[in-house]
């Protein structure tokens, strides 16, 4: 019998930094930067949208070769399979079934094609560990409990007014000449998903830490970059030195075949990682002060201040007490400013 395959799984919310980390951690030895493989079925297969590499997916050699095993025929079925058992609206009932000790997501006819993704996946990459940035903490559920995979998570927070505000801008689904935009969201419904997806994420994961779970911000990565990369590698189980830092804060991208995500996938070469503040001048008054009281509960629990201005505490983003002690990061304070931010998905 085959090894499990390793997933590391990016939880949380969107504009977190998950573009960003999978891009990196693809440079690693041992690592596949797979992207967002829950869009595999519909914006890879039915849409054929670029992989990581810049070729439309069907055309790119190494998603040719993973295709290849997988029943590509009913790709539609499968990705509106998946919309179907991931909705909003069947979260109680997941969170329910997780308390009680059973799979929070039931099993399904198209989970053995699932399982064979993951697997082929590993098999054409030789990769020990498949990073899959999806993020929506539903669809890790439903591949943590998968046959074959062993599941890591890790979760990236980013402050909840920062990800609304980058929410709100107009992006296409593939690079600015793309006419198909990535969501847009309103600030008050960024604010809600945000503190929805984090509340599921720590829920369904965070006793699982130190080995199964590890929570980053955003505004830690960015303020120590090298250091929180090793720190997420040495987690994933990949060489922490074998990274693409030619300084403490610089990376050398080559190109990664992941799938859909952040168009700031495609970058490649050097890339300066510096924290995205534009949100600080630029978010309304009013804008901040709805998703401030939209967030309250998630704002202490991961060490954000209320008030605009205020640095966050030292040993911020910690758990709150009576959580795993090694699930928080470091922290160095809130991101540096940037004039080249990195805005991430
Ligand atoms: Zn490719």
């Amino acid at each position: 019998m085959n090894p499990p395959v390793r997933v590391l799984y990016l939880a949380g919310s969107g504009r977190s930094g998950s573009t960003l980390v999978t891009t990196v951690l693809g440079q690693y030895d041992g690592v596949f930067a797979a992207g967002e493989l829950r869009y595999l079925w519909q914006r890879g297969e039915v849409e054929n949208r670029p992989c990581g590499c810049g070729r439309p997916l069907r055309d790119c050699p190494l998603w040719s070769g993973v295709r290849r095993e997988l029943p590509t025929d009913r790709a539609a079925a499968i990705a509106a399979g998946l919309r179907g058992r991931l909705r909003m609206r069947g979260l109680p009932t997941l969170l329910r079934r997780h308390r009680r000790g059973v799979r929070p997501v039931p099993v399904h006819p198209d989970d053995a094609t699932l399982a064979d993704l993951y697997a082929a996946v590993a098999r054409h990459t030789g990769a020990r560990v498949v990073v899959d940035s999806s993020k929506l903490p539903p669809y890790g559920a439903l591949v943590g409990a998968l046959p074959g995979i062993e599941l890591r998570v890790l979760h990236l927070v980013r402050d909840p007014r920062a990800t609304a505000f980058s929410w709100r801008r107009r992006r296409g689904l593939d690079g600015d000449a793309d006419p198909e935009l990535m969501s847009r969201p309103p600030v008050g419904k960024a604010a809600l998903l945000w503190l929805v997806w984090n509340t599921v994420t720590v829920r369904l994961w965070a006793d699982r830490a130190p080995t199964g779970y590890l929570r980053v911000r955003y505004e830690d990565l960015t303020a120590e970059p090298e250091a929180t990369l090793a720190r997420i590698a040495a987690f994933a189980g990949v060489d922490p030195d074998g990274g693409p830092f030619t300084g403490p804060a610089t990376v050398r991208l080559t190109p990664t075949h992941s799938v859909a995500g952040n168009p700031s996938r495609h970058r490649t070469g050097p890339v300066p990682i510096t924290a995205d503040v534009q949100w600080r001048h630029d978010l309304s008054r009013w804008s901040y002060a709805l998703v401030t009281a939209l967030t309250v509960p998630g704002l202490r629990r991961f060490g954000y201040p209320w008030r605009r201005g205020v640095p966050a505490p030292a040993g911020a983003g910690r758990p709150a007490r009576g959580g795993p002690a090694a699930a928080g990061g470091r922290s160095v304070g809130v991101g540096r400013a940037g004039s080249t931010g990195h805005e991430e998905g």
